[in-house]
């Protein structure tokens, strides 16, 4: 079962290229300055079977669509069905590039079977104190956009630089 609270079809503010985004329901932190506060609650959001959930993804995809970005919430609260739902796209659309937003770091969850799914990990909470609305796709500078097969490859956290978008 995944629970989630919305899906965008074409976004380009979460990821590169134009993007499906899916909003995960429930957040274990409380950020102070949290850009989705209504999303923090376990009680709200909608549940969906994880193979109706991935047929929705993929019916919002177009030739135009690079990848889906998969923010919340926190994604990583629900990794058991997220591995379902990314196995399942990645077998269906292996061409699609798969964003994950998410307030741990990638040493903290590099070992979970979810990172084999994920290209590009965006990690680490907001910290308000380091907000800089200048930052390509993401919110505050301690949070780093980090090429995920790379990085499982070398046991370490590389980054990925974007100028401009
Ligand atoms: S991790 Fe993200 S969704 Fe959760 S409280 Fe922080 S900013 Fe909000």
């Amino acid at each position: 079962m995944i629970k989630y609270a919305d899906i965008i079809g074409e976004s380009m503010v979460d990821g590169t290229g134009i993007r499906v985004t899916a909003f995960l329901q429930g957040c274990p932190r409380a950020c102070e300055g949290c850009h989705n506060p209504g999303l923090q609650n376990y009680e709200g959001g909608q549940v969906i079977q994880e193979k109706d959930f991935t047929n929705l993804l993929l019916t919002k995809i177009t030739p135009v669509h690079a990848g889906i970005t998969f923010s919340g919430g926190e994604p990583l609260i629900q990794q058991e069905g997220l591995f379902n739902v990314l196995s399942a796209v990645k077998t269906n659309s292996p061409g699609l590039d798969i964003w994950v937003y998410t307030g741990y770091t990638f040493e903290e969850v590099k070992h979970s079977p979810l990172m084999k799914c994920i290209d590009v990990l965006v990690d680490g909470p907001f910290i308000l104190e380091q907000k800089d609305l200048s930052l390509p796709f993401r919110g505050s500078a301690n949070q780093r956009i980090i090429d995920v097969p790379e990085s499982l490859k070398k046991g370490e956290a590389l980054e990925i630089e974007i100028l401009c978008v």
